[in-house]
């Protein structure tokens, strides 16, 4: 049976998303391919948006997950003990948390990305008895009430309806006319007279995903860190598009070498692009009393037994080392695609299998990736003006797969610029 997809679009707010960027009807994934219901192939270079960073249909993942529902697993419990639970927890702090020599506390903040936000900034408030929180221009947090006001993007702030408040915005990295916003920033803190009140947290990205793949040095965020250590600020990382692995490393801020007071995960975690979430905060701040931040999807026993599976992935010191050898194929393509075809007045960006190119023609980017979806390449755009069309395949993709996309993407770009 095929569907028509005038169906979609009796469904308002349906038809304003990503119906309208790929218009087909799709029926089928496995690995770095997706199928529509004409038969249609397409390389996903999209991933989800970064909920599928394993690829679509992990067979190993798809076993274990099928062999818990078909033994009766138990599906829904709330944050009851469970053994999917206990299994999670361990291999997450044996294969993530202590190798790396981090000591965080695990907390399942509700399904999605803007649960881990919220339960966050509550945290960082609660902890800290301050209310302002530093946010950053183009950082996308979520469509919640408190993760849309540390949202820096006005068109998605207008959503809310009120004025969003009790958030300073400062130019990420050292955006603004060479000026370093973290010193303009040190001179308000330091200054008593002012007014300004010390704020409880700062967020952000270390590579902003919806805001157009913005970059932020290593030095840089070492000195975020060091700014929130004198002033007791909390800082709090953003790792739900830019973690498990999409920039190259579990956490995105490793090589960084920081330890951020509270970390936000969930896209990818499950592996299996099922909803999962988690808040990881340093022990000394771990004060919610019980029932202070709660909800009914709190740790899906689904996720948990696909989550613990992908974790595997990391006990593999090839995984990470493939994921290098691929980005770099990427990031070369993008520096060659800029040098090759001046009319995209483009500049390759982003770090590992986070990348892209801000294209400074307008709508071009959007031109393009509607091109390579009709040739059978799913990616979509991002930035303030959707100015660069973004590159993110699933980590497993393999080099030949990775290849067929690229030549794509430089016929989508050929057929665009002419
Ligand atoms: N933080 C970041 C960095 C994100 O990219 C997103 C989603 N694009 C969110 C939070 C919100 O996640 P969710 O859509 O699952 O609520």
């Amino acid at each position: 049976m095929t569907h028509n997809l005038n169906i979609f679009e009796n469904m308002e707010s349906e038809v304003r998303s990503y119906v309208r960027s790929f218009p087909t009807v799709f029926t089928k994934a496995k690995g770095y391919k997706m199928w529509d219901e004409a038969g249609k192939e397409y390389i996903d270079f999209f991933s989800g948006a970064g909920a599928l960073n394993y690829g679509h249909n992990d067979t190993v993942m798809q076993k274990k997950l099928v062999e818990y529902i078909t033994s009766d697993g138990i599906t829904h419990s709330l944050d009851m003990a469970s053994s999917a639970k206990a299994e999670f927890l361990t291999k997450f702090n044996e294969t993530i948390l202590n190798p790396r020599d981090m000591d965080y506390k695990i907390m399942f903040p509700g399904p999605t990305g803007t649960n881990t936000v919220e339960s966050a900034l509550k945290l960082a408030r609660k902890v800290t008895g301050r209310t302002d929180v530093i946010s950053f221009t183009n950082g996308f947090h979520g469509m919640t009430i408190g993760s849309l006001s540390v949202t820096g993007n006005s068109m998605k702030r207008k959503g809310a309806g009120i004025p969003l408040q009790n958030v300073v915005t400062m130019p990420y990295d050292n955006y603004v006319d060479d000026q370093d916003s973290l010193d303009y920033l040190e001179r308000f803190l330091d200054d008593s007279g002012s007014g300004v009140a010390i704020p409880a947290a700062m967020i952000l990205e270390t590579v902003q995903g919806e805001g157009g793949i913005n970059a932020a040095s290593f030095e840089w965020l070492q000195k975020v860190e060091s700014i929130c250590k004198r002033w007791g600020i909390l800082l709090i990382i953003d790792d739900v598009q830019a973690g498990v692995g999409r920039t190259g490393t579990f956490f995105s801020f490793e090589p960084a070498g920081i330890k951020p007071d509270i970390i936000c995960m969930s896209k990818s975690l499950s592996g299996y692009g099922l909803p999962f979430a988690i808040t990881l905060i340093k022990p000394e701040h771990d004060k919610f009393a019980p029932g202070e931040h709660n909800g009914t999807f709190r740790g899906n026993n689904h996720a948990f037994i696909t989550a613990t599976s992908a974790l595997s992935y990391w006990e593999n010191e090839q995984f990470e080392k493939d994921i290098k050898v691929k980005s770099d194929i990427m990031m070369n393509f993008l520096e060659e695609m800029v040098e090759k075809y001046p009319e995209l007045k483009g500049e390759a960006r982003g770090r590992g299998f986070m990348v892209g190119i801000a294209s400074d023609v307008d709508g071009l980017s959007n031109k393009i990736a509607a091109k390579a979806f009709e040739l059978g390449l799913i990616m979509e755009t991002s930035g303030p003006k959707d100015e660069v069309f973004k590159l993110f395949p699933p980590l497993t993709i393999d080099e030949d797969g990775l290849k067929q996309g690229l030549a794509i993407l430089e016929e989508s770009i050929k057929a665009t610029v002419k």
